[in-house]
């Protein structure tokens, strides 16, 4: 969201460690054509039919963390930085239940960051709507 983030300094890949994070149809389509990999061999459909990143069965970290660690506070780098999903740039604003934007608990520097927008919430929203659609199109 143009602002300098503290997790590249800080040396921190946190949230990209035992991943949940939903991708649309789109971003599947483009990190697939940028890697070269099939797309079930970097997401999976979960229970709600949603389409989520896959972690390395040795890193418990996402497929894409150029990582040698499964410790949760080892160094890490996104080998998709440029084609990575919404959410990932997105993180650590994140929707609440009642559908307002956070900063989300488990980001180890979350304070770090200014306090999320009305354009942070847009974004997310607008986020969901898309997965939550495509997910309900299978
Ligand atoms: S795509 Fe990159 S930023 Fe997103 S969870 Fe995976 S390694 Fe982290």
């Amino acid at each position: 969201m143009g602002r300098s983030l503290p997790c590249i300094p800080m040396g921190c890949s946190a949230c990209c460690r035992e991943t949940t994070m939903p991708l649309t149809k789109a971003e599947a389509a483009k990190l697939a054509r940028r890697t070269g990999m099939a797309v079930d061999k970097f997401s999976y459909a979960n229970d709600l039919g949603i389409l989520t990143l896959l972690n390395d069965e040795t890193t418990r970290a996402c497929v894409f963390l150029l990582t040698d660690s499964a410790e949760t506070t080892a160094e890490g780098v996104c080998s998709v930085y440029d084609a990575r999903p919404k959410g990932c740039q997105t993180y650590p604003y994140v929707l609440s239940e009642n559908d307002t934007a956070i900063l989300d608990e488990g980001c180890p520097h979350k304070d770090q960051f200014p306090p999320p927008s009305d354009d942070d919430a847009a974004t997310l929203l607008n986020l969901e709507e898309r997965i939550l659609s495509e997910s309900q199109d299978g």
